[in-house]
């Protein structure tokens, strides 16, 4: 797989850097780097195309803001790329609208905008699959007895946050792991915004906490603490719109409505936030501490 690379800031420059180090190095043909000081509106973005792009499989822009994102289609175009990546990691970066245009002038190819970086699962793109296979929404294998004693990156953040944080859950007590990851994850360089994302409702930062939380949950079989909803009290949507399922900031997957119209939590990714239990007019909802998990398939 060849991959062409736009680039701009430290964000962008991270991702290089960790994905190089993971064994992508030789993937990569080409690096453009994007002046970080272009003003956010930009009439005519195709005279800061670069010249000569080489054949791509896969387009990553990584780290670029406003109008210029618009360079993506003509560069994919050049390139022949039929898959992009655009991951998200500030809400002022791409507007919903500018999305839709990338979007509509890039129509010929597979496009994904993932909010955060490690949100990335497969999306059934020959290209962007193959990356997941290694980069995106954190997976883990860990042994363990009573502590943690081995933990294996299966899919690590482009950013090496995840490498990061399972190098530090060695020794940790398996009681502690959920909570010493989400610990250790704070203490590493994530550059994803601390600003409330208004489509999630939280900032991307939290998010991606959420995300290392979870693989280490779905690991070990249980979590220390998660959201769970009251059968008996919950009136699955009458008067509430289901407010849970929408405020949730991991998404459908976590809050899941069933056929009755009640709904359930899904424990292994609720990042026990706490939102949905505010809105929840009936207080159907609590946080409750070592939930037994399904193990994940
Ligand atoms: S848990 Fe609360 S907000 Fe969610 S569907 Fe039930 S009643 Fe509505
Ligand atoms: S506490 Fe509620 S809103 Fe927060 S992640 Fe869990 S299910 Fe979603």
């Amino acid at each position: 797989m060849n991959i062409f690379i736009l680039t701009s800031g430290k964000y962008g420059s991270r991702i290089i850097n960790h994905i190089s180090k993971m064994g992508l190095a030789s993937s990569i043909i080409g690096i453009y780097e994007v002046p970080g000081d272009l003003p956010e509106f930009i009439d005519d973005v195709s005279r800061y195309v670069p010249d000569n792009l080489p054949e791509a499989d896969l387009v990553l822009s990584i780290g670029l803001y406003g109008d210029i994102n618009m360079v993506i289609p003509f560069v994919a175009c050049k390139t022949g790329a039929k898959s992009i990546i655009v991951p998200i990691h500030d809400p002022k970066q791409i507007p919903a609208g500018l999305q839709m245009e990338i979007e509509s002038e890039a129509r010929d190819a597979r496009i994904v905008f993932p909010k955060p970086f490690c949100s990335l699962e497969p999306v059934g793109d020959k290209y962007i699959d193959k990356f997941v296979e290694s980069f995106g929404k954190p997976e883990l294998e860990i042994k363990a007895d009573d502590l943690i004693r081995h933990v294996e990156v299966k899919r690590g953040a482009p950013c090496g946050s995840t490498l990061f944080v399972a190098e530090k859950l060695k020794n940790v007590p398996v009681a502690e792991a959920e909570f010493e990851a989400g610990g250790r994850y704070h203490n590493y360089p994530c550059l994803a915004s601390m600003d409330i994302d208004p489509q999630i409702g939280d900032t991307l930062l939290h998010v991606a906490g959420y995300r290392i939380k979870e693989a280490v949950k779905r690991e070990l079989g249980f979590a220390a603490k998660s959201a769970v909803v009251c059968e008996e009290i919950c009136q699955g949507g009458d008067n509430c719109s289901h407010i849970c399922y929408e405020v949730c900031p991991i998404g459908d997957e976590t809050v899941k409505i069933k056929e009755n119209g009640k709904v359930e939590i899904d424990a292994n990714s609720c990042g026990h936030c706490s939102i949905c239990v505010q809105k929840c007019p009936l207080e159907a909802i609590t946080i409750k501490n070592n939930v037994n998990l399904k193990r994940s398939e």
